[in-house]
């Protein structure tokens, strides 16, 4: 068993102020694995102070100098990726097919910002103006349990880019994940202060970055109602807020696509990152006509999912990160059934031989109205809901009839149809024609999926401040 009882505050482990412990409980079969101290006010009083003091000389920093950060950053993350992979297995329950995709996308946010820096123009002309982009300050950074690492490694990467330094408070669920990825940032070797870290929870440690008057600037990813507290927060001292927040993303398959490929596709995109994939395409949108062969293909691909030990290569689905998100996916499968949607396959319960852990079956809800709670609310597990359409038409008004906006999907044998109504799709991201990722377009929500953007030039943007100078 590991105990993470300490801080990184000024580029050093520090025995924290706060002294309450979490447990941090196995996913895969509930043994103990671990236990964190949780820091308090005053232990975010010394990582600001340390943040604070740092950002006066990184403020100052050359392209040069920051770059050079990246590429150390880079390797020694690129040294670890194994150790990195393996803790997120275990902490997490992620599967290891997702688990090294997640920590070689981390790798990728180095490689991108410096690309990003490369070509970007920090000082511009605006009129006969001389536009200045300036690092906005401290950064306090909030992140989720669902890619911890990730996160971090991409706003840190961002925060370096601008020249801001930063106050990280991961999810305590992912403490041992954030210890392995600290050590190896440690080693890199920072300039002290640039980089802080406190666990804690979201309503001691969260509430203290998002109401710290020496913090400019919050980046944070989670939930749609954390987001809205954060940001209510932040406003008291006119914060810059980026929020990253949940979706219930819509996957038209349009009737001229190849549903024998379509279709499964679909399933196992659903079902990515164990379901627990703020851009998982959970709302399945096909043609009324194409129903029955639809939900035959839809049965046979979820009867082909591997749901079970995330240590093993073939598994698909591994467990949820807790017994309490095992019971909120639970408590919308029943849900599901009661609203009067068809239970096509899974359902209720764990299945057969995994009864020690947070497994949930593979499940598909068919005939599903998109006015149901399934279709309107992040369920954030393995739970992909079909809802049929009447038309093209029809099919973009369901697609857009939501209050999430992150991410949505068009499948058609004729990519310029496709493209066509991905135009039409109120959302950040729309993929044609399969699941995309490019680090260098911008990521972020419409509607109550976020506020900003992150990744490349965009995201870059975000921790910067334009100043005029007019002479
Ligand atoms: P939460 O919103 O519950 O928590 C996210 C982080 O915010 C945690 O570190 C949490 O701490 C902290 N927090 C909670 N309350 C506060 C507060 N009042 N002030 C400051 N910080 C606070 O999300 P989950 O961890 O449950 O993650 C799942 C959610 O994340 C899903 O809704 C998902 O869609 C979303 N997400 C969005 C992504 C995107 O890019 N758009 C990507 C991945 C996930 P604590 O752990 O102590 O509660």
């Amino acid at each position: 068993m590991k105990s993470i009882d300490k801080g990184y505050i000024n580029g050093e482990f520090v025995t924290l102020h706060g002294t309450q412990v979490f447990d941090l409980i196995s996913p895969t079969d509930h043994q103990l694995i671990g236990q964190v101290t949780l820091g308090d006010e005053t232990d975010v009083e010394r990582a600001v102070t340390a943040a604070k003091a740092a950002f006066k000389s990184f403020r100052k920093s050359t392209i040069a100098e920051r770059i050079q950060l990246l590429q150390q950053l880079k390797e020694a993350v690129s040294k670890n990726t194994t150790e990195l992979t393996e803790v997120m297995i275990q902490e997490y329950g992620g599967t290891r097919q997702f688990c090294t995709m997640s920590t070689m996308m981390s790798l990728s946010n180095f490689d991108s910002l410096i690309e990003t820096l490369q070509h970007f123009e920090f000082e511009r002309k605006a009129g006969n103006t001389l536009v200045q982009m300036t690092p906005v300050g401290v950064v306090g950074i909030i992140t989720p349990w669902n890619a911890s690492n990730g996160f971090i490694c991409s706003k840190l990467a961002t925060a370096i880019a601008a020249g801001c330094t930063v106050v990280v408070k991961p999810s305590e669920m992912s403490a041992l994940q954030t210890q392995v990825l600290t050590a190896i940032i440690h080693e890199a070797g920072l300039p002290k202060g640039l980089f802080n870290v406190v666990n804690g929870l979201g309503n001691v440690v969260g509430t203290a970055i998002t109401t710290h008057p020496d913090i400019a600037k919050i980046s944070f990813t989670g939930s749609t109602i954390t987001g809205k507290q954060i940001a209510k927060t932040a406003v008291d001292t006119i914060k810059r807020v980026t929020l990253e927040l949940g979706g219930k993303s819509p996957n038209i398959i349009l009737e001229d696509a190849d549903f024998e490929k379509a279709i499964p596709q679909a399933v196992f995109g659903a079902y990515m990152n164990s379901g627990q994939a703020c851009v998982a395409p959970t709302r399945l949108l096909v043609p009324k006509a194409k129903l029955d062969i639809v939900n035959q293909l839809a049965k046979a691909a979820a009867e082909n999912v591997v749901v079970g030990n995330p240590t093993n290569d073939a598994t698909n689905v591994g467990p949820m990160v807790s017994e309490k998100q095992y019971e909120r996916v639970q408590n919308y499968i029943k849900i599901g059934m009661e609203e009067g949607a068809t239970l096509l396959t899974g359902g209720p319960g764990k299945p057969a031989g995994l009864e020690n852990g947070n497994f949930v079956k593979a499940t598909i809800f068919t005939n599903v109205s998109n006015d149901m709670r399934i279709a309107r609310e992040e369920i954030f597990g393995p739970v992909l809901s079909i809802i049929p359409y009447e038309n093209e038409d029809d099919a973009i008004a369901i697609a857009n009839n939501t209050t999430y906006g992150l991410a949505a999907y068009v499948t058609s044998a004729d990519e310029s149809r496709a493209v066509k109504v991905a135009a039409q799709i109120e959302a950040g991201r729309v993929c044609v024609n399969g699941f995309k990722h490019d680090p260098q377009a911008p990521f972020g929500g419409f509607k109550q999926s976020g506020l900003g953007r992150e990744f490349g030039a965009f995201g870059l943007e975000e921790y910067l401040e334009p100043k005029s100078i007019l002479v």
